[in-house]
């Protein structure tokens, strides 16, 4: 189907294709197991609920969630809908064991990015299978996994699974927005912590790599980086703009922007991307290959590097980045600018001082009228270490659905709600099972989309994960 236009008359068009296109889905879903038609049923009531910030609701979400639970057999007093404010909600569950070991949490956020119907090619808030693919905002982030979840909770329910330790699940609010006092899993530990204390925590942020439509790695999330913004500003007073002076604000500070633009912090790894180059060596080739061969054996050569420099996420997984995002300058257009401003947001590596950072900001921006300051206090999130159990059980389960595959630990360039749990002392991990290929998924940006398979599929990797983690020890 092509891109659905604007006006009145696409509309009705596009009414009557939506039909065409509810019928192939009839058709579609009489053919599904009982268990998957389930949660698609789960997964379509959450895409069509808008949890946007701007007028989305959380709270309706939360409670949508939590009824499925109870329908599907959760005592009403082991679901709780906690709202930290108007449209602001959460939803914790416990699934009961036996209590000999310490609870495992699932944590998945409700809210999705913005999405505008008027630039999307469909409505984000109906979901919509097409060509193989889910169509609709939140398909992939992150509502797969938070419906995967519920599906597959209602299903060791149904099955009297018996773990050996409670299975927690929190659905969340707010994590898409950088700072906010309602993010879900800040508000949890802040307020509610008992509810979800856990050993360890499975949550997003990992995921498997198509490539040509077919796997080629499987990640594991352990760490993340740091977010920290700066703001440059350089003063002045300014002046007539006819005395032509050369000296501005607006000059000092460009100057020192261009030298930041030639700038990369050095390389550094640490055990995680360590680990992640070792391993992402056996599925790469050629130059790329070589280069991370450098790498590992302590080559800082730029040129020997450059196929991985190039390559932004790998430069991402090697070194700090600091970009220039946001300018802003002058007062008059026939006046000397009196201030020069500048934003710089940088990725920090975890391990890495941010205020180690800042003195490199101003030793290459090289002028003591460049003033730096940090925007905000940054959340440090260390590493998780890398769990021998939860690895095993990642690496075999993922060795029986995509045989030759590797798992691989992963740093993330974003932030995830794991920066929240980590900081608390619950190691967490983000691992999903599904795949997508790189720049075609839409999470975030423009007509966000999932495959049909690869969605089913990682609701079946998660539903056999969390089973083994929980134990009792299966075969
Ligand atoms: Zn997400």
């Amino acid at each position: 189907m092509g891109r659905i236009g604007r006006n009145i008359a696409c509309g009705i068009f596009a009414a009557i294709a939506m039909t065409g296109i509810a019928a192939a889905q009839e058709a579609k879903q009489a053919s599904l197991s009982p268990r998957l038609q389930a949660f698609r049923d789960i997964y379509k009531e959450l895409v069509e609920i808008n949890t946007t910030d701007s007028v989305g609701d959380t709270v309706r979400a939360a409670e949508a969630m939590a009824a499925r639970l109870r329908a599907g057999g959760f005592p009403a007093d082991d679901v709780k809908v906690l709202s930290s404010g108007p449209r602001k909600g959460n939803m914790v569950a416990r699934l009961r064991g036996t209590g000999a070991k310490k609870p495992i949490l699932l944590i998945a956020h409700l809210d999705v990015v913005e999405a505008r119907r008027e630039d999307w090619a469909f409505d984000p808030f109906v979901l919509q299978e097409v060509d193989g693919f889910f169509r609709g905002r939140g398909t992939a982030d992150d509502k797969a996994m938070a419906a995967s979840f519920v599906a597959n909770l209602i299903e060791y329910v149904k099955e009297g699974f018996k773990p050996d330790r409670d299975i927690i699940l929190a659905l969340t609010a707010d994590e898409e927005l950088s700072d906010s006092p309602h993010d879900g899993a800040r508000w949890l530990l802040e307020n509610h912590r008992a509810l979800i204390e856990a050993e360890l925590a499975i949550n997003e942020g990992g995921g498997g790599t198509l490539r040509d439509g077919k796997p080629v790695r499987n990640s594991l999330q352990l760490a993340e980086k740091i977010y920290q913004t700066y703001r440059l500003e350089v003063t002045d007073p300014g002046g007539h703009s006819a005395s032509g002076r050369r000296d501005s604000a607006i000059y000092r500070l460009s100057e020192g922007l261009v030298r930041l633009s030639r700038f990369d912090f050095p390389v550094r790894l640490n055990a995680v991307t360590r680990g992640y180059f070792e391993r992402v060596l056996t599925t790469e080739q050629g130059q790329v290959a070589e280069a991370i061969r450098a790498l590992l054996a302590g080559n800082q050569h730029e040129g020997a590097l450059e196929p991985l420099t190039s390559r932004p996420p790998y430069n991402a997984q090697i070194r700090t980045t600091c970009v220039t995002t946001l300018l802003e300058a002058g007062h008059a257009e026939n006046a000397l600018p009196q201030t020069a401003r500048a934003t710089v947001n940088c990725r920090v590596l975890p391990d890495q001082s941010v205020d180690e950072v800042a003195a490199t900001l101003a030793r290459v921006l090289n002028d003591q009228k460049i003033k730096v300051t940090p925007v905000g206090k940054p959340v440090l999130s260390p590493p998780s270490p890398l769990n021998p159990d939860v690895m095993a059980a990642v690496e075999s389960i993922s060795g029986e659905m995509w045989p030759g595959v590797p798992v691989i630990p992963t740093m993330s360039g974003g932030y995830t709600d794991s920066r929240w749990l980590r900081n608390a002392g619950i190691p967490s991990y983000g691992v999903s099972g599904l795949f997508s290929d790189p720049g075609k998924s839409g999470v975030h940006g423009l007509n966000e989309q999932v495959g049909v398979k690869e969605l089913y599929d990682s609701k079946e990797f998660l539903y056999r994960l969390v089973k083994r983690l929980a134990g009792p020890a299966a075969k």
